[in-house]
């Protein structure tokens, strides 16, 4: 009810109102002139509603009118209400004065007239009242929301971040340990040949030592006996001594890896966090991001289809998910029922028991309006949209369209409406049974709502969710044939 009452549909409600009212002249006891126009019943849809009658009933009645003289006509009261002009003038002057052919009638009847069409007015002004309230409480909710959300999105981000730091530090025990290893390798290394060394510079030590008494010997026979003892030990010592040149062990490549890796997460990080974000190498759901701070979805009643037309979605039907007993167009747009069960290979994605299809497309951000031909559906149908993760296999509440969290519809049976979800159900008061239905999904604001696209886009129902999983178009049949209406 929001859009019909804007200032300048207001202004004509008061206009055509108005005029209709002035010209029905059948309660005007007096003929004024040959301008008259013939009396005509007042239309239907400006007749006032039962309500707006009911509060006009609590009117205070008029007090005695404080009688005042024609300005024109001296001597005349004013009693009549000049439409055209919008002044109270005597029984003279349409007749004989200025108002000559004017739109007038009674005073007390117009101003009767003005008075209702005042309470309408104020009416009208509840309703938007009512209307800016909701939508307050929409902002304030979603302001409050929007907190919340921030606040746990940076807690979030603390834990991702911790868990980036444990990962680091992870990275760097791994590190030391190859540095330990490899030292520890060497070390061990060293100390063998520190040992080996030390036991030769013993062995050269005793040598010496064992020389030098021979020098000492007095006797020269004894002296030559012993010099020919040690000849030999005396020549093998006597080649070249190795020189040891211990090759250093280098963990500069360790170091260097640390380094590039560094500088490659630098030249992640160098470009600002906002484009980083914006062109979102990780992910593909990132259409919240590009949306600015605080849009807001802005819908009237009734809506123009044209609003929706920008985002029409023709999607077509799965045929792996799409129950045995019924079959797909050519163009799998339309699925009907089938006399008798069709032999479709077994797969997980298969309703078995209940029959049901999703289309092969999902949503998994942004907006998408498409239309649902119900012309030849019979007497019951079910038609919404879910998650993939709905129930398959049999009958059970998780595979039934609207009966679980997974899935959400508009149920038809006989001359009954239903909106479906969490098999909680609400009754809808559907006037003109709809031949074809309109679906508006906005994946991040969380709204998919239904509307009957042959009676002008009335709104039918609007579930309100945080979607967590692609959202794919689905239908449950009992009879006939539902189809998808072309829009692209
Ligand atoms: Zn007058
Ligand atoms: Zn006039």
């Amino acid at each position: 009810m929001s859009a019909e009452y804007g200032t300048a549909n207001i202004s004509k409600i008061i206009t055509t109102t108005f005029s209709a009212l002035f010209k029905h002249k059948s309660q005007i006891p007096y003929q004024y002139g040959k301008h008259s126009v013939p009396a005509r019943p007042l239309q239907p849809h400006l007749r006032f509603p039962a309500s707006a009658r009911a509060a006009m009933a609590q009117l205070q009645p008029w007090a005695a009118a404080e009688p005042r003289g024609c300005t024109l006509h001296s001597g005349r009261p004013l009693e009549l209400f000049c439409g055209d002009c919008g002044c109270c003038v005597c029984a003279l002057c349409p007749a004989l004065g200025p108002h000559r052919g004017h739109d007038a009638r009674l005073l007390l009847q117009a101003a009767r007239d003005k008075q209702e069409l005042l309470t309408v007015y104020l009416r009208n002004l509840e309703v938007r009242k009512e209307q800016q309230a909701g939508n307050r409480r929409s902002v304030e909710q979603a302001a409050a929301e929007l907190k919340a959300h921030a606040s746990t999105s940076k807690q979030q981000l603390l834990d991702r971040v911790t868990q980036l730091q444990l990962l680091l530090q992870e990275e760097e025990r791994l590190a030391r340990s190859v540095i330990d290893e490899k030292t520890q390798q060497a070390l061990e290394a060293h100390g063998q040949q520190v040992q080996s060394c030390q036991e030769e510079l013993a062995a050269l030590e005793s040598f010496s030592r064992r020389i030098r008494e021979i020098q000492q010997c007095r006797d020269p026979i004894q002296f030559l006996e012993k010099c020919t003892e040690i000849e030999k030990e005396m020549q093998d010592s006597r080649r070249q001594p190795e020189q040891w040149h211990p090759i250093p062990l280098s963990f500069e490549h360790i170091l260097n890896y640390y380094s590039y890796l560094m500088k490659f997460l630098q030249s992640i990080l160098r470009k600002p966090l906002e484009v980083r974000l914006k062109e979102d190498v990780f992910t593909s759901l990132n259409a919240t991001s590009k949306r600015d701070p605080g849009t807001m979805l802005k819908t009237v009643t009734p809506v123009d289809r044209m609003l929706f037309l920008k985002h029409a979605r023709s999607p077509t039907w799965e045929y792996d998910s799409l129950h045995p007993r019924l079959k797909l167009s050519d163009d799998r747009l339309v699925v009907s029922c089938s006399w008798r069960r069709i032999l479709y290979p077994c797969g997980p994605q298969r309703f078995d028991k209940l029959w049901q299809v999703l289309s092969r497309d999902a949503f998994l951000s942004g907006s998408h309006y498409w239309e649902v031909d119900l012309l030849h559906a019979g007497a019951g149908w079910w038609i919404g949209a879910a998650y993939p993760s709905i129930g398959r296999k049999g009958d059970s509440e998780s595979c039934r369209l609207g009966w679980n969290r997974a899935s959400w519809c508009i149920k038809k049976f006989d001359l009954e409406y239903w909106a479906f979800h969490k098999g909680e159900r609400i009754p809808l008061l559907v006037e003109d049974d709809p031949d074809r239905i309109g679906v508006f999904l906005d994946y991040e604001a969380g709204i998919l709502s239904f509307y009957n696209v042959t009676d002008g886009m009335t709104h039918l129902h609007t579930f309100r969710c945080k979607f967590t999983e692609p959202v794919y178009p689905a239908l449950r049949l009992w009879e006939g044939s539902i189809g998808i209406w072309k829009l692209t």
